[in-house]
């Protein structure tokens, strides 16, 4: 019987969450919905001096924003709790003890001054940054270094130490990575690294491969700065003899700078304009905000189907998708390889293209939250109908209010500069006639409005455009909006006449 599909995304509360990760919970919630699996929040916070307070909380109001809600979490529980691995930290000393037996780990003393030294020490041209591994290890003080009566003399006067991985001297590691196909590494490329600290806080590295095992994780989906970790998961995999339960593995390619090479960082997104965070991060020592798509005006919709399309395509030229639609095609073996650009301009192409999909429904109850907001009232049915004639121009919810405003007060200001260049007399008579004539109009709607208009325009022989651009400026305040006739049905007759009659007195 084939297992059943456990994913995880594995944070570690440090502080805003950068749209790398948040596609990565994405693209192992897809993965787990598609098989019909179960996706796990488990919160990496066994480095305790890079713990930021708040970050645990923003990670999942940023998971709830995208709709990716996790099936066992911290909050959530479930069957493998704790879900927090500092709530962990009993069990991993087990572990790491039985690896100290059967001779794949051992006891380092070493003070944080002594390993300052040997990185002096061995700092070469050609290594300057020496690590400790099988070259270093045996000038260390360690339980591979010293006598076992040294050793058992340190124990006794309760020395701290530190349990490393004895990495192998020279070991081809490899394994199949779901997206980047056969990888290879030589153990002695890794540092021995150190699996539990002199606090019994296990590292990353041993609490991953614990984790994973002990919670039934199937798969592991996470960023490509992992790989180079990969030997060293996989040894443990191996040594603690686990290895017919090791996850499948698939490392994601990196979101990259806009401009030049890299990583995406938040400074690029400083730098040049943009968010890079899901949600608003207000970091607890600084007090500095960093900006987030979800109150730039993103739609949850766009922001996920955007960084699914961001390393990934299901093989058509289509790119709109909604989430049950990603669930439906989505397939680790269509990720990219190569890291996936970032542009910004196409993430503004994809909330306008998710604006312009929303039902006029959704997007009136958007305006009505602001016009609350304003205090100012209006009928849900003009509203609905505002919405409609407004969401094709908004690239972003906060658009919505300047592209309708007119709708529901009367302009504070007009461009009337654009009217001046080409008013006179005779337009002001046409404006002021047609004002006489329109009161007699009865059916006060658009398509009729237009016609009345263009035909009074055509028997005083004027161009229409330069009859109804004023009338655009005078009713809506500016030279860009939907429809003037629209504008005119909606606002009604009474306030049609009024604007035209104020502007023309400010001419
Ligand atoms: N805690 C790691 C991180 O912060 C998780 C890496 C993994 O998924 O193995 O990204």
């Amino acid at each position: 019987m084939q297992k059943k599909v456990r994913v995880r995304f594995a944070p570690s509360p440090t502080g805003g969450l950068h749209l790398g990760g948040v596609r990565t919970a994405l693209y192992n919630y897809l993965f787990a919905r598609h098989h019909g699996g179960d996706f796990i929040l488990r919160i990496e916070d066994t480095d305790q001096n890079r713990y930021v307070p708040g970050a645990e909380q923003y990670i999942r109001d940023c998971l709830d924003w995208c709709g990716i809600t996790p099936d066992e979490s911290p909050s959530a529980g479930g069957p493998y709790g704790p879900y927090r691995q500092s709530e962990r930290k009993g069990l991993y000393r087990s572990y790491a003890e039985k690896l100290l037996e059967n001779g794949h780990a051992y006891m380092a003393f070493d003070t944080p001054a002594e390993l300052e030294e040997m990185r002096i020490k061995y700092k070469t041209d050609d290594n300057p940054s020496p690590q400790y591994n099988a070259v270093t290890r045996k000038k260390m003080r360690n339980s591979e270094s010293l006598s076992a009566e040294e050793v058992t003399d340190l124990l006794n006067k309760q020395t701290p130490y530190v349990i490393r991985i004895r990495m192998p001297d020279n070991e081809e590691i490899q394994f199949t990575d779901m997206i980047r196909g056969k990888i290879s590494f030589n153990a002695s490329q890794v540092d021995d690294k150190v699996l539990l600290k002199a606090d019994g806080m296990p590292t990353y590295h041993l609490a991953v491969v614990v984790d994973d095992y002990l919670m039934k994780i199937t798969h592991a989906f996470r960023g490509e700065e992992w790989l180079s970790s990969s030997p060293v998961h996989i040894l443990l995999w191996r040594w603690l003899g686990w290895e017919a339960e090791m996850p499948e593995w698939a490392h994601l390619p990196l979101i990259l700078k806009p401009d030049g090479k890299g990583k995406l960082s938040k400074r690029d997104g400083d730098r040049l304009g943009f968010p890079v965070f899901a949600m608003d991060w207000k970091d607890p020592a600084t007090g500095e905000v960093a900006k987030g798509f979800r109150e730039r005006g993103f739609l949850p919709e766009a922001f996920i189907n955007m960084l699914a399309m961001l390393g990934w395509n299901d093989g058509s030229a289509q790119e709109i998708f909604t989430k049950e639609e990603l669930t439906e095609k989505f397939s680790i073996d269509r990720v990219h390889k190569a890291g996936a650009k970032f542009n910004y301009e196409k993430a503004k192409w994809f909330n306008h293209e998710w604006i312009k999909r929303s039902s006029d429904e959704w997007i009136a109850g958007k305006l009505i939250e602001i016009l609350n907001d304003k205090k100012i009232s209006a009928s849900p049915e003009i509203v609905v109908k505002v919405a409609g004639l407004i969401k094709e121009r908004c690239a972003f919810l906060d658009e919505l209010w300047p592209n309708s405003h007119f709708f529901f007060e009367t302009p504070a200001v007009y461009d009337l500069d654009a009217i001046r260049t080409k008013w006179n007399e005779e337009k002001k008579n046409l404006f002021t006639d047609w004002i006489d004539r329109s009161s007699a109009i009865s059916d006060w709607s658009a398509p009729l409005l237009e016609k009345d208009f263009k035909d009074f325009v055509a028997s005083r022989n004027i161009k229409p455009g330069d009859a109804l651009m004023p009338l655009r400026i005078m009713l809506a305040g500016s030279k860009t909006g939907p429809g003037v006739f629209d504008i005119a049905e909606l606002i009604g007759k009474e306030e049609t006449i009024k604007r035209i009659q104020s502007t023309i007195g400010l001419l």
